[in-house]
């Protein structure tokens, strides 16, 4: 199963924390600290999801969301942006440049896992889950 997440993030804290909340979760992290080189690994990896900080060197998050939105074979990686912009408009500017959905910063660890997973690609639609400790005999 594709378990590996893409933090694209220059802020090495912020990188260090959401490394360590997806890797307790089971996730498998790839850290990529500016815009080109998240583009390259997203391409080289695909990952299951891409968490994208707006503010980047050079190239910021809006431009890095439009440019993963050329690439077609990333069309079923959702884009979700990790934003400190607490205004309304910025957040339709990232949705509308090609994000999922966004979380704010700052990074709450008690509700980040879950945030997160509302924007990953549901697969299951059956009652597998619930039905495998069911102890059936
Ligand atoms: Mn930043």
């Amino acid at each position: 199963m594709n378990n590996r997440i893409l933090v694209i993030e220059d802020n090495e804290q912020n990188l260090y924390l959401m490394r360590f909340l997806l890797e307790k979760n089971g996730f498998a992290v790839i850290g990529a600290e500016n815009g080109r080189k998240g583009i390259e690994l997203a391409l080289s990896s695909r990952p299951l999801a891409i968490l994208l900080d707006i503010q980047l060197p050079e190239m910021d998050g809006y431009a890095v969301a439009a440019e993963l939105k050329k690439h077609g074979e990333l069309d079923q990686v959702p884009i979700i942006a990790v934003t400190s912009y607490a205004m309304v408009g910025d957040r339709e500017r990232i949705l509308s440049a090609g994000a999922t959905g966004y979380i704010e910063k700052p990074i709450d660890p008690d509700t980040f896992l879950t945030e997160m997973s509302q924007y990953l690609p549901k697969k299951r639609n059956n009652k597998e889950d619930e039905n495998e400790n069911s102890g059936c005999r």
